[in-house]
């Protein structure tokens, strides 16, 4: 093999490593933002909402709907404010410890642990589809 040819292989496979992805810092550690409650009346309001749903990358109404199941209570998003309602009164730990619940099932990939995933629906099933390592992963719908 002359030089030339080394260099040249070389400088290939330096183009190819330069087009996977850089590892993520935020891998490292998913951080998901504490709920910013508020209790008026019997009412919670989750001031954050949109944002912490923004952060696990899910359809706000998807996490309502797992935390009103989970709460047994009713509640409504508003769209426009980002803030959750809901019809009963629940602490900040409560909700929190609920989100941690739905990021390790509906989140986080269990065959790599990237939170990098997305939420399929195929018929009745729900699939839990990582795009960092490509393992599908079937989840319980609620
Ligand atoms: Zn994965």
């Amino acid at each position: 093999m002359s030089g030339e040819a080394a260099f040249n292989y070389d400088a290939l496979l330096e183009r190819l490593y330069s087009k996977i992805p850089r590892k993520q810092a935020r891998h490292e550690r998913f951080e998901v933002p504490p709920v910013k409650v508020e209790h008026i009346g019997n009412r919670t309001f989750v001031r954050n909402f949109r944002e912490i749903a923004g952060v696990l990358r899910r359809e706000p109404r998807l996490l309502m709907r797992y935390l009103l199941k989970e709460l047994a209570a009713a509640g409504s998003y508003d769209e426009d404010s980002g803030i959750l309602m809901i019809n009963i009164r629940v602490s900040a730990a409560s909700l929190n410890r609920l989100i941690q619940l739905f990021v390790k099932q509906y989140v986080i990939c269990p065959t790599c642990g990237r939170p990098d995933t997305r939420l399929e629906r195929r018929g009745k099933a729900w699939i839990l589809v990582c795009e960092a390592c490509g393992a599908e992963t079937p989840v319980k719908p609620f």
